[in-house]
């Protein structure tokens, strides 16, 4: 890289942290606590929320930002779920940024809303350089995208507070070592809270769903 396209590299990044802070900071300020969800396109993100939905709703105001370089989709079936969805398309940009989903946050009553999931654009490379300001990330893959998915993108896993194995339902098709895996993320990050699950089945996701009402008892008592 050029020293150049480094400033600019840098400039952009300054101030994408400038506004991820500010969001954090509006959040922090209605006790609302935001969950940015990171994956490859396929591995079930929209699934993983709307399962979590299901679960949570009765008891927390949840809302969800739908990150997609097209459509509403996905916004479509979250808002079917009965809680707000606000859909940014990136128009072909790969990842969400803080301004986004500041802008986003305008959209949304936050005196009614406890959790907020930020479902981001699939993609394991850009996503990752662009805090958005959420409290805790969550990186999701799927059993037949490969266990050595994390040594390929590690700036996603290393920065995961979650990590969510999806698809174990068809782990007897694959090559995927479910045993070993806690172990590969373990490696590179020791503090992150793993969970093999399938979205379809409702296989292990009960502890899918305490890690995400422990995260928010922490930090909104409820
Ligand atoms: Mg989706």
């Amino acid at each position: 890289m050029s020293p150049r396209t480094l400033a600019i590299r840098e400039n952009i990044l300054g101030a994408n942290s400038r506004q991820a802070d500010s969001n954090r900071k509006r959040l922090d300020g209605s006790r609302a606590v935001m969950l940015n969800v990171l994956s490859s396109p396929g591995s079930g993100k929209t699934s993983l929320i709307l399962r979590a939905i299901d679960r949570l709703k009765a008891r927390a105001g949840i809302a969800v930002i739908e990150g997609d370089v097209a459509s509403s989709i996905d916004a479509d079936r979250v808002r079917l779920a009965g809680v707000p969805a606000v859909q940014i398309n990136t128009g072909g940009g790969c990842h969400l940024d803080a301004l986004m989903v500041g802008k986003a946050l305008d959209e949304l009553d936050l005196g009614h809303i406890d959790l907020i999931f930020v479902e981001n654009v699939g993609n394991l490379v850009c996503t990752a350089d662009f805090d958005l300001g959420a409290h805790k990330n969550v990186a999701v893959l799927s059993v037949p995208e490969g266990d050595d998915k994390p040594f390929k993108y590690p700036v996603v896993f290393a920065g995961a507070d979650a990590v969510v194995v999806n698809k174990i339902d068809v782990a007897p098709y694959f090559d995927f070592k479910l045993d070993g895996f806690p172990r590969i993320i373990g490696g590179m990050n020791p503090a992150a809270k793993v969970f093999a699950v399938s979205a379809r089945t409702g296989e292990g996701l009960d502890g899918w769903f305490s890690w995400i009402e422990e995260t928010l008892k922490q930090r909104s008592g409820i």
